[in-house]
């Protein structure tokens, strides 16, 4: 794969793609294509049968593709893939519900949550359906979990 971070590229803010390995703000507006590197790059996955292998992401030469995906899934709320994968990649306002405003309190605890490993129930939880917390682990807020 071409790497893409070199000098001369830059990052097309209407691509999923480029948004998630720059760390740029996911747009209001929603995201509409891949720009065309990452679109062949994109194909170039799919048709080495990618199915969300570490080993098919290695051979494909997609060291960023764990950034991209726990930014993705969380801009649409779905849960991630891991704990680990959000503390390293993902910030609290990233955390979107596919059609409704998400307060920041709320990108909060849902990102405390995922930090400590609870990763079900998101869109419920977007939507105002709280899990249950019985360790009051994400209804804390003396917990800093930004740069922990
Ligand atoms: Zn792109």
């Amino acid at each position: 794969m071409v790497d893409h971070d070199t000098a001369g590229f830059v990052p097309d803010s209407r691509c999923p793609f480029c948004v998630a390995l720059a760390a740029l703000p996911w747009p209001d507006a929603g995201l509409e294509r891949l720009c065309a590197p990452h679109l062949s790059d994109w194909r170039r996955l799919q048709c080495r049968g990618w199915n969300a292998d570490p080993a098919h992401q290695q051979r494909a030469g997609m060291a960023s593709w764990s950034a991209f995906s726990a930014r993705w899934r969380a801009s649409g709320g779905l849960c991630p893939l891991s704990a680990e994968a959000v503390r390293k990649y993902v910030t609290p306002e990233m955390i979107r519900h596919p059609f409704r405003p998400v307060s920041p309190e709320r990108q909060q605890e849902i990102y405390r949550a995922w930090c400590a490993g609870v990763v079900a129930g998101v869109v419920a939880w977007l939507a105002g359906e709280a899990p249950a917390d019985p360790d009051g682990l994400w209804a804390s807020t003396d917990v800093d979990v930004i740069g922990s």
